[in-house]
């Protein structure tokens, strides 16, 4: 898969020091699940889940932007350790502009993983739009990478993978 891939994409992953994640749909497989009391259940996959320590773990900014607001979320951030959570946001364009402006990352370094249309507005934002294999498809057509896994299935681990090794070459 590496060895297909675009030279020009390559040399845009090689840069990334920021991925960006949308939650419902790629952390998750979107399923939301609720209780009688209204409390939001999701279901997280381990190996997504270790991608996106070992991405912090070589450095790089994690950030979740979702639109949805659950606790659940809050709390499988903070087991991974991903200090950046924003939850509840209607227009994911503006608050990731504020977040990058907060930090010393260019537009070149960053790279965004959204599965639906609110995610779409993000592309022209960052270097890199990626999505899972089950995103909606005008996301799909338009994404720079489209990874095999579905959301909540792999696809963060696969992303993460992908950006990790390009980074580690020579
Ligand atoms: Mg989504």
């Amino acid at each position: 898969m590496v060895e297909k891939m675009k030279k020009s994409l390559r040399k845009k992953i090689k840069m990334v020091k920021f991925l960006g994640f949308d939650v419902d749909g790629v952390l998750t497989d979107g399923n939301i699940y609720l209780d009688a009391d209204g409390k939001e259940i999701k279901q997280f996959n381990t190996k997504d889940g270790l991608g996106i320590e070992m991405a912090i773990n070589a450095g790089l900014t994690v950030a979740l932007i979702s639109g949805r607001d659950s606790k659940a979320v809050s709390n499988r951030a903070q087991d991974l350790g991903i200090k950046i959570v924003k939850q509840g946001i209607k227009d994911k364009k503006t608050v990731l502009a504020a977040l990058l402006r907060s930090t010393s990352i260019e537009k070149g370094e960053t790279a965004f993983m959204g599965d639906d249309l609110p995610d779409l507005k993000l592309k022209e934002s960052v270097a890199i739009f990626v999505c899972p294999s089950d995103a909606v498809a005008e996301v799909k057509e338009n994404a720079d990478f489209v990874t095999k896994a579905k959301g909540g299935k792999g696809a963060v681990r696969e992303w993460v993978d992908l950006v990790l090794s390009l980074k580690n070459r020579v």
